[in-house]
């Protein structure tokens, strides 16, 4: 069930501030009746959202996992909940304060809340900001474009479209011994793409005809319940010849779960995965990597590989393709090869993938698949 409360602030805090949500909601109903302090509870209203948005925006930049900022209580989805709660036009007018005065990059944290259907209909600048929005993927995909072909010409494929080809390998995984894969047994100059969390129906596809150009094979870690949503796309992911593994039905923290809610989760995620990509692949990723002895002994148990990674891209939390590029390309000097962590999702990580590409033909890298081992 979804929290009611604006973040996470103690009673000792809200005290403080002399702010409860019972308060707040009392002064949103009391909104529109006769009352002295109408513009102050509104003022109040309006200084608790601006403050929830700034939360979010820190914990997300401060947060060193997806996990952390999955725990931290401040996710976007939140505060926009919290908005549609309060039914009046002060609350979504305040929300469209706050975020107005953002930068581009802190807008994008908020880019998937403002295109939602039930949100824009209640936001009033809903259209604007989608707006701003396009216009800041288009500038950083054009800067990406304009670095990459000034420091090196003879790789400006991505504005011409010119196919770059890298190396793509095979290497099979006896998943019914179990193993568990971090690094992946990868040498030097040897690199695993996967993609979590999709499939999307807007950015997945456009992800698959990137690989594709490049004839790279990847591995997506799918939500059973995304797939039920757009089974269409996870099935064009298996026919593109990527592995096709399973992420549970609803992304939920394993570990903080009943074993029988947890296994149901691995067990229908799979399901899922299975029927709307038309493979079953015995494929396995933790949300956020959380788990615990017992679930990789039930993993085990179901005869599935489970995959980690040693490399994280971060794409959940750097939104601006270049600074993820960046990231990427500090990972690769570190750890040389392995397993590498994105997301299918997330608009900054489709614009960078090109150059990521782009990067690992440069530094003579090949690509792995990982195959279930006949
Ligand atoms: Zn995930």
């Amino acid at each position: 069930m979804r929290k009611r409360h604006l973040g996470k602030m103690s009673s000792e805090q809200r005290l403080a501030l002399g702010l409860t949500l019972g308060g707040l909601l009392m002064a949103a109903g009391a909104l529109g009746a006769s009352g002295t302090s109408e513009l102050g509870r509104t003022r109040d209203l309006s200084e608790q959202i601006k403050l929830d948005i700034a939360r979010s925006i820190h914990a997300n930049a401060t947060a060193m996992t997806a996990l952390e900022w999955q725990k931290s209580g401040y996710a976007p989805a939140e505060i926009f909940q919290n908005v549609r709660d309060f039914k009046i036009n002060e609350a979504a007018q305040a929300l469209c304060d706050g975020l107005n005065v953002l930068t581009d990059t802190d807008l994008a944290l908020f880019e998937d809340e403002i295109a939602d259907e039930k949100n824009a209909r209640v936001v009033p600048c809903a259209a604007t900001l989608q707006d701003r929005l396009k216009q800041y993927w288009i500038s950083s995909r054009n800067e990406l474009a304009e670095i990459s072909t000034s420091e090196f010409p003879e790789r400006a494929f991505s504005r011409s479209k010119v196919k770059l080809q890298l190396p793509s390998i095979e290497v099979p995984v006896d998943a019914a011994a179990g193993p568990l894969l971090i690094r992946g047994g990868l040498k030097k100059g040897e690199i695993a793409l996967t993609f979590d969390d999709g499939p999307h129906p807007k950015r997945t596809a456009r992800l698959l005809e990137i690989l594709a150009n490049a004839g790279v094979r990847a591995t997506f870690f799918q939500v059973g319940e995304m797939t039920t949503s757009y089974p269409e796309i996870s099935k064009q992911v298996a026919e593109a010849g990527h592995m096709v593994g399973s992420h549970t039905f609803t992304h939920p923290q394993l570990p903080k779960l009943s074993a029988k809610d947890a296994e149901s989760e691995i067990r229908s995620g799979r399901e899922a995965v299975a029927l709307a990509s038309g493979t079953d692949i015995p494929f396995f990723r933790f949300p956020y990597g959380a788990r615990n002895t017992y679930l990789n002994e039930f993993i085990k148990s179901q005869g599935m590989a489970s995959f980690l990674w040693n490399m994280d891209s971060a794409d959940w939390k750097l939104r601006d393709p270049k600074v993820l590029l960046a990231r990427v390309k500090a990972q690769l000097d570190h750890e040389q090869g392995g397993i590498i962590l994105f997301h299918d999702i997330h608009e900054q990580t489709v614009i960078a993938l090109p150059y990521v590409l782009e990067e690992l033909r440069a530094r003579g890298f090949t690509t792995v698949v990982y195959v279930p081992q006949r």
